[in-house]
């Protein structure tokens, strides 16, 4: 018998949607590259509905108690008397949601002896100090490319949000209001505009494949380049630099993984080398961006608009100046649990389980750490260390 503690989402304030506005979300078998979606044996929830509440267990429950395993869930993560930390003592595998992560810090590493596998439930592993996990034989694993369509549906509503200028003409419309030349004073179409991506993977590359009918220009800097054939077929520009990447482009957009070599990249330095009056879009972690660097771009100009649902820490404390700065486009962490995005990490999770608990290997794409080193995904977009730091600020949320 295994012990599982599974820290997911809060239910919704005003209890489970009595109806959901689908009956149903399209079954999707394969990504663009030809990876099958997840392939548990079984799964014992319904496709379309919340899955990544405390309620909603991932669907989970049935399963591991028919195995004879006991599953822990909880939304309480943060701080020394949490529910998180007082079972991880007996835990075996974590489970964890980036929308609302529970940190496994070296310091919590050391009080899990049992803990072999922590999964993400979601893509994006840096809320486990991956260096302590390395250290400590503990598997890392996230279910690859589940959201990354997801996150770059998001990546393009929210550039087309924050050019042309939405969210403060919809509110003109909320207050009662009908003044155009407030709404079109700072709205622009993105057609001719520079758009670029900081790494393009599975979401960077879909969002260069989305933004193409845009008519726009399309660069890209990454640390492995994409093949010629991509790159001709989207006529996207590589740049071997972030820098050169930013002095291109009037739109940013971050979609690499928080490790040591990004986090706190754009800071004061590399946002004053964009473009004056640039957008910069970070759907990837908060921590790659300066926070108050950020906030002060936007304030003298150097930015136009910034948006994201990513934080850090998160949930972010009530007086983080990404609530406040002018012209943000941000929300919480969202772009990656919608419904459809559920059902597939959900089942994502599921698959990993089973191969856990069967003894057979999990899919080498799912590995961001094994056997004590980088692993699968991890080997490829991951650099050794750790990015938990100051996560603890988590706590603060429920104290204001
Ligand atoms: P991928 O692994 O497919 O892509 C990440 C890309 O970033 C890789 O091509 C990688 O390069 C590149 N990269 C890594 N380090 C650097 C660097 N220093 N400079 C430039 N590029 C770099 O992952 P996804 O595209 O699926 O996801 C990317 C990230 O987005 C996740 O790690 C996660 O943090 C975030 N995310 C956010 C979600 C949300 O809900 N907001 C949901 C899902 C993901 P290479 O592999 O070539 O070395």
């Amino acid at each position: 018998m295994s012990n599982i503690l599974c820290v997911l989402y809060q239910d919704p304030v005003d209890g489970y949607p009595p109806a959901y506005p689908r009956d149903e979300i399209p079954k999707i078998e394969r990504y663009w590259d030809g990876q099958t979606t997840p392939t548990p044996e079984r799964i014992d929830f319904t496709p379309g509905e919340l899955l990544g509440t405390v309620s909603g267990e991932l669907g989970l429950r049935k399963f591991l108690e028919e195995r004879g395993h006991e599953l822990i869930v909880t939304a309480d993560k943060d701080g020394p008397d949490s529910v998180f930390e007082r079972e991880l003592g007996e835990a075996e595998v974590v489970i964890s949601q980036p929308f609302w992560p529970a940190y496994l810090t070296a310091e919590r590493i050391a009080k899990a002896p049992n803990l072999k596998l922590a999964i993400t439930a979601g893509i994006g592993s840096d809320h486990v100090d991956l260096q302590a996990a390395m250290e400590g034989g503990i598997t890392v694993a996230e279910v690859t490319y589940c959201n990354s369509i997801s996150v770059s549906e998001h990546v393009v509503m929210m550039i087309l949000a924050l050019v042309r200028n939405y969210i403060p003409s919809y509110e003109v419309v909320i207050d009662g209001g009908w003044n155009i030349a407030d709404c079109v004073s700072r709205s622009y179409d993105i057609e001719g505009m520079q758009v670029g991506t900081v790494g393009a993977g599975r979401i960077g590359s879909a969002v260069l494949r989305r933004l193409k009918p845009f008519e726009v220009g399309l660069h890209y800097t990454d640390r492995h380049r994409l093949p010629e054939t991509v790159e001709t077929d989207l006529g996207v520009t590589y740049h071997p630099t972030v820098e050169s990447l930013v002095e291109a482009c009037d739109v940013v957009t971050i979609n690499a993984p928080l490790h040591p070599e990004t986090e706190h990249l754009f800071n004061d330095q590399l946002i004053g080398k964009m473009k004056r009056g640039a957008y910069l879009v970070n759907t990837a972690r908060g921590k790659i961006c300066d926070r108050d660097a950020v906030a002060r771009a936007l304030e003298s100009g150097q930015l136009a608009g910034y948006a994201g649902d990513v934080w850090f820490p998160q949930p972010a404390p009530r007086d983080h100046p990404w609530r406040s700065m002018p012209h943000h486009g941000m929300t919480p962490h969202v772009s990656g649990t919608s419904l459809s995005a559920q059902a597939r990490y959900a089942a994502g999770t599921r698959e990993i389980l089973e191969c856990f608990f069967d003894g057979r290997p999990l899919r080498e794409e799912y590995l961001i750490v094994e056997g004590g080193a980088l692993a699968g995904a991890g080997a490829h977009s991951y650099s050794a260390g750790d990015a938990t730091e100051g996560s603890e600020e988590a706590a603060r949320f429920g104290e204001d």
